[in-house]
């Protein structure tokens, strides 16, 4: 019974991402006019590698793990995107996200195509050794497939730069040569970019102004409300905070903090692991459903899909919702919150400067000539006001909400080449 009520749940607001985003991507294609063969090759990656990898554990058993890669389409350029780490990863969930790294590179106009990866494990159980052998092993698993003209990946969801240094440091010793260029998201030591840590987040702030300015909201005091407090979420609390707004909930896989008179965000940055957890530390803690539901101006899921659904979208309260996190919202509460006059500003968009940044890392790493923090950041700066413009006259042009006219833009260059490529 139970699980009948749940199916019938999943059809009836596609609770699976990747079902949702295909729905997405055929409405987007026919109203840009491209005939069904587009969808066709749209709907899922071209290609799609399952990897099974064994790691000797410290207590010296043998733990075999499930990864995956999957490739969009790389009509365009290379295919570019993150590897997460997370129990809950699943091939369509990896699926879906490079499907969206497609429509992101497409939006702020980066020569890639999207790309995925994850990994079926929990790192906060791993020690550090036994996370180390996971990334290497993944990459020698997954290494015919990559490289820097082929595949380039990056962090997501627990992983970070360590890990991608790992990672880089296999795939040379596997190719024989030194390929910075093989990934992104490094340390700076390693070839990383300044910025690129916090690049994401300021993406994120920067569409938060722009759709506040629409809104004709003031930053400045303006209460804003964040899930999740990993790489997205606690930078940009940090950067909500500088911008004089007053963040008054943040939260993380635990449970959630609330203060309306605003949180002490230096001091919870200051206390937070490598895995953005922080509430552990507090009693008076509240549930992230509640999180999505206090009174604020502005909210920002930053942690994992399928957060705002048909459930809870009419308790509601923020005029913005900027979504740092891939998939938080579902098509149904999308419709939901769009007829109450809430300003989506759909996850394609607002955190494309993780990969805009990644792409400068892996230009930086080509031409062998580094640039300086506020060069990243006026370029970022640029290439983020125009898709925010550009997707945003298209909703208004097209009367059509910005997730749409996000996918629409997103899809176009993709479509495009693989015409010109005579693929279609
Ligand atoms: P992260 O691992 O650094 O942080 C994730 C945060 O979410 C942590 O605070 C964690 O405690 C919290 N979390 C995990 N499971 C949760 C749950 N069930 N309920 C509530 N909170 C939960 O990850 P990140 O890099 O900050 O990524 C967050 C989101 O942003 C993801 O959807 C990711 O795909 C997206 N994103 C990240 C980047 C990037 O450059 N890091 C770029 C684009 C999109």
């Amino acid at each position: 019974m139970g699980d009948k009520t749940e199916e019938s749940k999943q059809e009836m607001e596609n609770l699976n991402v990747l079902a949702s985003t295909q729905s997405i991507i055929q409405d987007a294609l026919s109203k840009l006019g491209y005939p069904e063969q587009v969808y066709e090759l749209m709907k899922e990656p071209m290609r799609m590698l399952t990897v099974r990898i064994p790691v000797r554990m410290d207590d010296g058993s043998v733990k075999i793990f499930t990864g995956y890669r999957a490739q969009h389409n790389d009509s365009v350029g290379p295919t570019k995107g993150g590897i997460r780490f997370h129990p809950e990863v699943s091939e369509d969930e990896v699926k879906a996200l490079s499907i969206w790294m497609s429509l992101k590179s497409g939006i702020v106009d980066l020569p890639y195509g999207g790309g995925k990866g994850g990994i079926i494990c929990d790192p906060r159980e791993m020690s550090f050794r036994e996370l180390e052998r996971l990334s290497r092993g993944y990459v020698r698993a997954i290494s015919q497939i990559v490289g820097p003209t082929k595949d380039i990946p990056a962090p997501d969801v627990f992983t970070n730069s360590q890990i991608m240094a790992w990672m880089m440091d296999e795939y040379s010793r596997i190719r024989e040569f030194d390929s910075s260029g093989f990934i992104t998201g490094k340390p700076l030591v390693l070839g990383g970019s300044h910025g690129r840590e916090s690049a994401t987040a300021k993406g994120v702030t920067i569409c938060i102004r722009e759709a506040a300015k629409k809104k004709e909201i003031d930053l400045t005091g303006a209460k804003v409300v964040i899930q999740g407090f990993g790489n997205a979420g606690s930078f940009l609390a940090k950067f909500m905070h500088d911008a004089g707004a007053t963040v008054v909930g943040i939260s993380d896989a635990y449970g959630a903090l609330h203060d309306p008179e605003g949180l002490d965000i230096d001091y919870l940055l200051d206390r937070r692991d490598s895995f953005g957890t922080v509430t552990k530390l507090f009693k008076n803690t509240i549930t992230n459903e509640e999180l999505l539901e206090l009174e604020c101006d502005i909210l920002v899921p930053a942690a994992i899909e399928n957060q705002i659904t048909s459930e809870n979208a009419d308790r509601i309260k923020a005029e913005i919702i900027v979504e740092a996190a891939n998939g938080p919202t579902t098509i149904e509460a999308t419709r939901i919150l769009s007829d109450k006059g809430v300003l989506i500003v759909p996850d394609v968009l607002a955190s494309a400067g993780g990969v805009t940044v990644s792409y400068f890392e892996w230009v930086q790493n080509n031409q062998g000539y580094y640039w300086t923090e506020e060069e990243v950041e006026a370029k970022l700066e640029n290439i983020m006001v125009k898709a925010f413009d550009n997707v945003y006259k298209a909703s208004k042009i097209r009367q059509v909400n910005m997730r749409l006219s996000a996918y629409m833009v997103g899809v176009r260059k993709l479509a495009e080449a693989s015409r010109f490529r005579g693929w279609v």
